[in-house]
């Protein structure tokens, strides 16, 4: 039967083209890609020679059922993004979530995701994290977001434009703190790859002493904040100790 495959491709670093990818994608059917003019000099470079058509989550319900409708048809057919893996802050969703409504066989193929190679190498504590993808555009838009996020105690990762991260920086020193502690994660797996770490404020300054820190793709990533006295139980604790507390006289 058909199958729709997931396939993650490079974030910068064309080695980390993972071999199963290639494999993948040189026997699928048909490529749906997010901008096909991007991807053709991925593909040109592992010379695959699958044929390629456009696809957005935002593309019309028609589109997605035209190509879940292939796949039915027996076809193998592989989504990828221009970077990294689709459905991470990339067209997808609509896609997937059809599918699978569909029993259709979807298959994921890992590789590259920004937000992981930038968690992982971060210092900052990966055991719980919360992704939060880009942050809105709008100033009082995104300062309202942040706020929401100011007591969450998991470590925070978001995606971020270069021509906004100044501004953003300055959001979070006023809305989380002088103190809370941030990582900058620059053109990972690429020639100029950098980590900034400190606070919103000394990052925000090594970003106006060198402007080439403005420059380029940016994972933006805040220490949780440090959970409030009375909440160091976990919930399943706390709960327990309410029934418990109930049943004393
Ligand atoms: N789906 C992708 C993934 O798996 O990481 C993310 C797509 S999103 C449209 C693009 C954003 O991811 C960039 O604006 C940047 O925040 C982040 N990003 C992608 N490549 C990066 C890189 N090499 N270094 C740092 N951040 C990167």
């Amino acid at each position: 039967g058909g199958v729709l495959y997931i396939v993650a491709t490079p974030i910068g670093n064309l080695a980390d083209m993972v071999p199963r990818a290639i494999e993948i994608l040189q026997a699928a059917d048909l490529i749906a890609a997010e901008d096909t003019r991007h991807s053709r000099r991925l593909l040109d470079h592992f010379n695959i020679t699958t044929a390629m058509q456009a696809y957005h989550d935002f593309s019309d319900g028609q589109a997605t059922e035209r190509l879940l409708t292939k796949v039915k048809d027996g076809q193998k057919v592989a989504l990828i993004s221009d970077a990294g893996t689709p459905l991470i802050s990339d067209p997808g969703f609509r896609l997937v979530q059809s599918a699978r409504e569909q029993g259709i066989q979807v298959v994921p193929v890992p590789g590259a995701c920004a937000l992981i190679a930038a968690l992982c190498a971060s210092g900052l504590p990966t055991n719980r994290f919360r992704f939060e993808g880009f942050l809105p555009a709008k100033p009082g838009t995104r300062a309202n977001r942040l706020e929401t996020l100011a007591g969450v105690t998991e470590t925070l990762v978001f995606y971020e434009a270069p021509h906004r991260i100044e501004a953003t920086l300055g959001d979070i020193a006023t809305v989380f703190g002088q103190d809370r502690r941030v990582v900058l994660a620059r053109e990972l797996t690429k020639t100029f790859e950098t980590f900034l770490d400190g606070t919103a404020e000394s990052i925000l300054k090594s970003i106006e002493n060198d402007p080439n820190q403005r420059r380029g793709e940016m994972v933006l990533m805040v220490a949780g904040a440090e959970p409030r006295a009375d909440q160091t139980l976990d919930d399943d604790t706390i709960r327990l100790m309410a029934i418990l507390t109930e049943s004393l006289p």
